[in-house]
């Protein structure tokens, strides 16, 4: 796969490509941008095309490097994830000593980290501190969709690489590779254009979750279930699926490989990670509702092929009622953040999702 096939938007690989060919890429490297915009993707390729053994400003993705870089299992690419809700100290240590040591294989030692906003203020210091004094054989890449969260002073000094969403047509024609045409669409349109958001959703299953998520919408709005008992079986119902490819770990799934944590402690993350994965999805059709009831047929829609079914579903609303529920939701996101009663904040949000226009 070279960089033609590298899922980013094409000014982001022409820039790479010229930097490259100029050679000016340089030691360290921010690449940034909303979550999902193929921040891994691009960072996989910037180091095969450092690495390959066959092409130089590009990558064959066929020679011994490359696959073993694709595999994650090439020695002198080291990755790395924050251990816990941030990056621990011994981390940004064991990064210090690999730093000062030659590489293995080829001329270059690669450190790829995902999530770099995610450091407090000592792994930060520590790390800036490695990129002050930085080794020729080193390249750093670091990840984030956060760069705000970043020290201001990481961020002077690196290279910055921008990534933005791709037009829906190039993302969806993508996708069809491995999905039937009208679900690739689905998926591109969900995922705003941004290309890693695309195959986390899919590897979420957003499509069966939305499946379940419209149905709670029906039970509350058009069979007038009981709202406790429905809260009741949500907490369960939402039980499913927590697995994530390797290739597309979740980050907020850190906690499943924590020593340190009990499995009732695990058990109680999960639940609260399966709940706000279908919040989230309820979001974004409360949000394909708004564009319904306000009449905005410029904005997007994100679930163009459930349209039918969403404009029905919220009939008789209006744009601020939708407003009350996307806040409400919103407020029962952070109510689980906080570990309020999570019944009692879903039967809540359920009250406020069966209410229709005329009732405020
Ligand atoms: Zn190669």
């Amino acid at each position: 796969m070279p960089w033609n096939d590298v899922e980013c938007h094409p000014s982001v690989r022409k820039n790479l490509q010229r930097a490259l060919f100029n050679n000016m890429l340089g030691g360290t490297n921010l690449i940034y941008g909303p979550t999902g915009a193929g921040q891994v993707a691009v960072a996989r390729a910037l180091a095969q095309t450092v690495l390959c053994e066959t092409k130089t400003n590009d990558f064959c993705d066929v020679c011994p490097t490359c696959i073993r870089v694709r595999n994650r299992a090439y020695a002198d690419l080291f990755e790395f994830r924050p251990q816990k809700a941030t990056y621990l100290i011994n981390q940004l240590r064991e990064m210090q000593y690999s730093a000062v040591m030659q590489p293995y294989a080829g001329d270059k030692k690669i450190f790829l980290l995902h999530d770099a906003h995610r450091m407090n203020k000592e792994s930060a210091n520590s790390l800036l501190k490695l990129l002050e004094e930085p080794y020729p054989h080193n390249l750093f890449l670091l990840l984030t969709d956060n760069i705000s969260g970043i020290l201001p002073t990481i961020v002077s000094r690196c290279r910055k690489i921008r990534l933005a969403p791709l037009p829906i047509d190039d993302l969806s024609r993508k996708l069809t590779a491995n999905l039937p045409a009208r679900a690739a669409e689905t998926l591109a349109r969900a995922a705003g254009g941004l290309p890693e958001m695309a195959n986390a959703l899919q590897a979420s299953h957003y499509l069966e979750i939305r499946d379940i998520v419209l149905e709670w919408i029906k039970n509350v709005r058009e069979r007038g279930s009981n709202l406790i008992s429905m809260a009741d079986e949500m907490a369960k119902k939402t039980q499913i699926k927590a697995d994530s490819p390797e290739d597309h770990p979740d980050p907020n799934l850190y906690f499943l490989d924590s020593p340190d944590l009990t499995k009732r402690e695990k058990d109680r993350l999960l639940e609260k990670y399966c709940v706000r994965k279908h919040l989230t999805v309820l979001l974004r059709l409360i949000r394909d509702g708004m564009a319904t009831v306000s009449g905005m047929n410029h904005v997007p829609f994100l679930n163009e092929d459930k349209r039918e079914e969403i404009e029905r579903l919220w009939n008789g609303e209006t744009p601020q009622t939708m407003i009350v529920k996307f806040e409400k939701t919103l407020d029962t996101l952070e109510g689980i953040e906080r570990n309020l009663y999570m019944p009692l904040l879903l039967s809540d949000l359920l009250l406020v999702i069966r209410r229709g226009g005329e009732a405020r």
